[in-house]
């Protein structure tokens, strides 16, 4: 296993992911836009990665070189993956091309929310350049060039996905962006209020990630589905292995929310308050906690980059509610390095601190709360944001995630 680049920051890039004689080079050596060899946010790390990572503001061009055997495509079953990401600013959004040493573009990818990807089966060795566009207001991004492939004789396995928790964020005491209906009062929604007696919400926006090397994909049949309409259906999840094959495992129960209009997977996340020791860096008692929340996932960014794996987005919105044409079934989910987001304004991202004083809490973000679904870790289940509550003011002092899994806020 081999990585190696024209660049001073080689040294710092991590092998393991990459089979023998698969090689991706800046193609100079003084390519501005190739700052860093590992993946920074936040002040935090990512490890795990690999390949070629650049960033950058606007439009940009990344040279890059590509060394392989001329067999590597026979004896190897995979992809180049090139990834984009970037941090959500008015509406930013970015597309780019990869284009070969003549110009000519060999693939391109228009990005969703907050990423986009292009993989190219059995490209070439090369010179190209990663031409990125931006559309819309410009915002920092980050960028992957790796090959992403396993050799051919590797035994079978299966795929498992990792759900990982990011630490909460957007967290506020009233409304952000007041509802078209009018803002309820003390930031809580009339649902929070009727069906579960908040009186004080701390609203708060959460993302779960999918850091395995398999999709996250349950399925709910017509059968159950009609069940779930009227109350409640069961999922079952779908493990997939290298070979393409899959088994099925029940999991977890299905039920329409009304106030998002689509189907929930229950029990799937909860969020947790305890009093908080600074000085000491010490969690305290319990103050208070949510119901375990239901959730549908969709693909909304990439929560790191450079790992093997990753995929296109298949998960989208429409799925939570419209059943997958040829099979009838609903399918949902989360691809590999694909977290999904819900917004603090949404109905249940909230919990109830009525009562609470003033002072410092942690706020716990478990997700799979109930542990149904099948993952290959519950060690990244977790992840907080501790803050001062002063009156109806909250301030952010830190974020604690295990440093593996941080998406653009
Ligand atoms: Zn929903």
């Amino acid at each position: 296993m081999r990585v190696t680049f024209g660049l001073a920051v080689a040294a710092l890039f991590l092998a393991g992911c990459l089979e023998d004689g698969a090689d991706v080079k800046s193609s100079e050596s003084d390519v501005g836009a190739v700052t860093e060899a590992v993946l920074t946010l936040g002040g935090k790390t990512a490890p795990g990665t690999t390949g070629l990572l650049f960033n950058g503001t606007g439009a940009q061009k990344i040279p890059f070189q590509l060394d392989l055997p001329d067999d590597y495509w026979t004896t190897h079953t995979g992809n180049v993956e090139v990834s984009l990401r970037w941090h959500f600013v008015g509406g930013a959004r970015y597309r780019f091309d990869l284009l070969d040493s003549v110009g000519v573009s060999v693939g391109k990818a228009r990005g969703g929310s907050y990423a986009a990807v292009l993989l190219l089966p059995g490209l070439k060795a090369g010179t190209y350049v990663v031409a990125v566009t931006n559309e819309g207001q410009k915002a920092p991004f980050e960028g992957v060039v790796q090959v992403d492939a396993i050799a051919k004789a590797d035994s079978v396995r299966e795929l498992m996905p990792n759900l990982a928790a990011l630490a909460p964020d957007q967290l506020s005491v009233s409304w952000i962006t007041p509802l078209p209906n009018g803002a309820p009062g003390k930031a809580c929604w009339p649902t929070e209020i009727v069906e579960k007696q908040h009186l004080r919400c701390l609203r708060v926006s959460s993302a779960v990630g999918n850091a395995g090397e398999g999709a996250l994909e349950i399925h709910m049949s017509q059968i159950e589905g009609a069940k779930a309409a009227a109350g409640l259906g069961r999922y079952t999840q779908r493990i997939y292995s290298t070979d393409g094959k899959f088994r099925e495992e029940p999991v977890g129960i299905g039920q329409f929310h009304p106030t998002h209009g689509h189907f929930h997977y229950n029990g799937l996340a909860q969020f947790t308050v305890y009093k908080y020791d600074v000085g000491k860096d010490l969690r305290g008692d319990k103050v208070a906690q949510s119901r375990k929340n239901g959730f549908c996932l969709i693909d909304m960014g990439l929560i790191r980059l450079g790992v093997p794996g990753t995929t296109y987005a298949h998960n989208v919105e429409t799925a939570c509610l419209v059943p997958h044409e040829a099979s009838k079934t609903w399918i949902v989910g989360l691809s590999p390095s694909w977290y999904d987001l819900y917004g603090s304004f949404l109905d249940d991202q909230s919990v109830n601190i009525n009562g609470v004083p003033d002072g410092v809490y942690e706020l716990v973000y478990s997700v799979n709360a109930e542990k149904t679904l099948k993952e290959s870790s519950l060690d990244d289940n977790d992840a907080s944001t501790v803050f001062q509550l002063t009156g109806d003011n909250v301030k952010v002092l830190k974020r604690i995630e295990d440093g593996k899994h941080l998406a653009p806020s």
